[in-house]
């Protein structure tokens, strides 16, 4: 069975101590889970911190961004074993927000897929369409080009690689996508994943629905093929992403 997976993307929000105040309240709430694996990602300067006050738990460590080189003269970037150096175990690439505000393009988020494979980061890859996109019925072959740029010809395993799928339009807007428009789009994720690589089984892959998820909308996204969810917004509250971990616990 394919792991369910909640994944907190806490974006540039949150001081150190703010952090630590969250995992404190979050532990509690989530003792005891027995399916689902809850990631945080918080930024990169609470990420020693979050390390630390996760460690007695099975919440997982994520960063937002990784660079694809080792080292070297890479002002403000930061390498994937210096990721792992600080504890994570996943990390974010190809998000939205890093696309489109700050041009990243699939040839550089190809890099970073392999660069973080290469330390043995788990890659969460983001990919969706913008709205007119959709509206001019392109969104599939645009998160297929997403798919191919990231993934051609990269070594990867059905436990080596996370994709969320997260549609331009839904996120942060207070929109979500429809339950079948994802479950539609996770299908033809699935299928682009068989055609690139032969050898994984797609179906293995956790594919993950992101876009103003919040716990009164998300339970519907269960009853397909969608593994779990990336959540901005509603992960900022440990009660409210609790609720949203307890929906894919109970799914
Ligand atoms: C995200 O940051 O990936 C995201 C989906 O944000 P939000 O849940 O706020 O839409």
């Amino acid at each position: 069975m394919t792991p369910s997976l909640i994944i907190a993307n806490w974006k540039m929000h949150k001081t150190i101590s703010e952090a630590q105040a969250f995992c404190r309240d979050f532990i509690v709430l989530s003792r005891g889970l027995k399916k689902t694996t809850v990631v945080i990602c918080p930024p990169f300067t609470a990420l020693a911190a979050v390390a630390a006050s996760l460690k007695s738990s099975d919440i997982k460590l994520g960063a937002q961004d990784v660079h694809w080189e080792a080292k070297g003269a890479y002002t403000g970037e930061i390498s994937p074993d210096q990721l792992v150096d600080a504890g994570c175990r996943y990390v974010i690439i190809g998000h939205s927000e890093r696309r489109q505000i700050l041009g990243e393009t699939d040839i550089m988020i190809r890099k970073k897929v392999k660069a973080a494979l290469g330390a043995g980061l788990i890659p969460i890859l983001c990919v969706g369409e913008t709205l007119q996109e959709r509206q001019e019925n392109k969104a599939y072959e645009i998160v297929e080009q997403q798919i191919t740029g990231a993934l051609k010809d990269i070594e990867f395993t059905e436990e080596d690689l996370v994709i969320a799928y997260e549609p331009v339009w839904a996120i942060g807007t207070g929109v979500n996508a429809s339950y079948q428009d994802a479950d539609e789009m996770a299908a033809h994720i699935r299928t682009c994943l068989q055609n690139i690589n032969t050898r994984v089984m797609a179906a293995k892959i956790p594919l993950l629905y992101g876009g103003s998820v919040k716990a009164d909308n998300f339970a519907e996204f269960l009853q397909g093929s969608i593994n779990g969810a990336l959540v901005g917004g509603a992960s900022l509250e440990a009660d409210s992403f609790f609720q949203i971990v307890r929906l894919c616990e109970s799914a």
